[in-house]
């Protein structure tokens, strides 16, 4: 029952190269398994990359050429426009940026890529993939989607007609803060192929060790979203009604500007909730008086984590706080929010 890990980088290989498993960069029997999970749960085929990031330059290196527009989120996962920046820019592909919630009546004309990630790192902003997927079809764009937030449990981007969906396993999916991993799913062949090319030519591999802490992870993932999803809902509804909280982000709060479009296309709002203190010095000090959430950067571990997202440059103000939560006791969890947030008054 449970997967053999399988080392080798190296296998018996007499006369002519035949299949995958000869070398490690080619194919390993662990990644494969795990590769055939992750199919799974997305609804299409997938490949594991070293890490999230990996896996999103990946998508960027096998399909943009000089001369390309890609439509990226200007609200998103930061690194993915620093890495387009620093790399696809010089080569002469154009960017251009739009936030999550306005990619429904964005200009797409020209565009040979459109990348969403809703809800949105660290806003949690939401927009209609199925709209945004018709739009961008209508202007002969790709559409990748970043789901690294909802995870496959939560949101299926495949099924709402983005063509390539990509992800941070680092996050909910390996689940426990102890491995770099990452994937790109789609259910075209034709777009695959040229990853997996990158992928191999470039030696973006996973290690079968972190392959199987992967797949030890997603044996719990269901359950522990689940958990987490309480948890983030919970502490949502906590922060809303706290005199200390300026502001609250969350797709599942019923006064959200994203829960119509979330509550369509999600099953689970996810473990991810944002909110504005008075102040970056309040900020640091609810995290400090948390006694059940560590100072940390990253979300979809087993414990709760928050952080002041400005000290990445985001364009958040300056007491806004990122809150991962874990899969602790609901009650316990709120009750140590609230107290951390009475402290900061
Ligand atoms: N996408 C999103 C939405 C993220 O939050 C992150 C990391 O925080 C990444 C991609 C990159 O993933 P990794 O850190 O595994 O490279």
């Amino acid at each position: 029952m449970a997967l053999p890990i399988v080392a080798s980088s190296t296998f018996h290989l007499p006369g002519d190269p035949d299949g995958s498993h000869f070398y490690g960069r080619n194919g390993n029997p662990t990644v494969e398994q795990v590769e055939a999970e992750i199919g799974i749960l997305e609804g299409g085929e997938a490949i594991l990359f070293p890490s999230g990031m990996a896996a999103i330059a990946s998508v960027f290196y096998a399909h943009l050429r000089p001369g390309d527009t890609v439509l990226v989120h200007s609200d998103g996962y930061y690194n993915v426009r620093a890495l387009l920046e620093a790399q696809f820019v010089p080569m002469g592909v154009k960017v251009k940026t739009c936030p999550t919630t306005e990619f429904v009546s964005a200009d797409m004309t020209g565009c040979k890529m459109v990348m969403i990630e809703t809800p949105s790192n660290p806003g949690l902003a939401v927009c209609d993939i199925a709209a945004v997927a018709a739009r961008a079809k209508a202007a002969g764009a790709l559409l990748v989607a970043d789901n690294t937030t909802a995870t496959a449990i939560c949101q299926q981007p495949l099924d709402l007609g983005a063509d390539i969906v990509v992800m941070s396993d680092t996050k909910a999916m390996a689940g426990h803060s102890d491995v770099l991993a990452g994937h790109v799913a789609t259910r075209h062949s034709a777009l695959m192929d040229p990853i997996r090319t990158w992928r191999r030519l470039a030696g973006a591999i996973v290690s079968p060790f972190d392959a199987y802490l992967l797949h030890r992870g997603i044996a719990t993932l269901e359950l522990r979203l689940s958990r987490a999803n309480d948890n983030a809902m919970t502490a949502a509804e906590a922060l809303r009604t706290h005199p200390a909280v300026r502001a609250v982000n969350y797709p599942g709060l019923t006064n959200d500007p994203s829960h119509e479009t979330a509550k369509r296309q999600m099953r689970g709002f996810g473990p991810v909730v944002s909110f504005t203190l008075e102040s970056r010095e309040k900020a640091e000090k609810f995290i400090e008086n948390s006694e059940l959430i560590v100072s940390a950067t990253s979300f979809g571990g087993v414990h709760a984590s928050a952080e002041c997202r400005i000290r990445w440059g985001d364009a958040v103000p300056e007491g806004f706080v990122r809150l991962a939560c874990g899969i602790e006791p609901v009650s316990d969890f709120v009750t140590s929010l609230t107290r951390a947030l009475d402290s900061v008054g």
